[in-house]
């Protein structure tokens, strides 16, 4: 029997539902995820790591898409946003944390990917969450506005949907999904 083929997991939500925080737990708890770098042309925010993307500018962006090296890759609100072609050697399972324009392209690609779309509790919950960032006014409001047309796409995508309603128990719940594809189990 041969080694399974590495799961391709799209973690996917409205902004300021803590995808990127439920992510980097999920890697942290679990050694065989392999957590994907995107690249983006948005400016790195007050007191985000330099390692959460690689930031580039339009050039340099638009130069790789023309190589081929973006898995996927889309325009989010004015800016570039792309998935490396992933090169992985080791056989971990890779996550992607990605908008649903992306995991709509992923999933074409790819249809054996799961999809994991991320609600928030409540818009007030995620308009709070949005705010704590430190965005101004005008792009919370941008980004809440972009959220409710995302929703609706996301849900038709997903394999899951999970509601970060409290965080230990999100990450609880997205192990329980990692091992149930694991071992082959459906989704419900
Ligand atoms: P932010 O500016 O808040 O970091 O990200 C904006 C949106 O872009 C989020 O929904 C985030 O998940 C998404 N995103 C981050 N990296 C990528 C990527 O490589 N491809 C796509 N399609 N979306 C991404």
């Amino acid at each position: 029997m041969t080694a399974a083929e590495p799961l391709i997991i799209v973690v996917s939500g409205p902004g300021g539902v803590g995808k990127g925080t439920i992510v980097t737990a999920l890697v942290e708890r679990d050694p065989k995820l392999w957590l994907s770098r995107s690249w983006t042309t948005r400016v790195q925010r007050a007191g985000e790591s330099s390692a959460a993307y690689v930031f580039t500018d339009r050039a340099a962006f638009e130069a790789r898409i023309d190589a081929g090296g973006f898995l996927e890759w889309t325009e989010f609100l004015g800016n570039y946003y792309g998935t490396p072609n992933p090169e992985i050697a080791d056989g971990r399972d890779v996550v992607l944390e990605i908008e649903v324009d992306g995991a709509r392209q992923v999933k074409a690609l790819q249809p054996q990917a799961i999809l994991i779309f991320v609600l928030p509790p409540s818009r007030d919950e995620q308009e709070r969450r949005l705010r704590g960032r430190g965005d101004a006014d005008h792009k919370v409001a941008e980004r809440l506005q972009k959220a409710e047309l995302e929703e609706p796409i996301g849900r038709e995508l997903a394999d899951y949907i999970v509601v970060n309603d409290d965080l230990e128990r999100t990450i609880d719940e997205m192990i329980e999904i990692l091992h149930r594809c694991r071992s082959g189990g459906a989704s419900t």
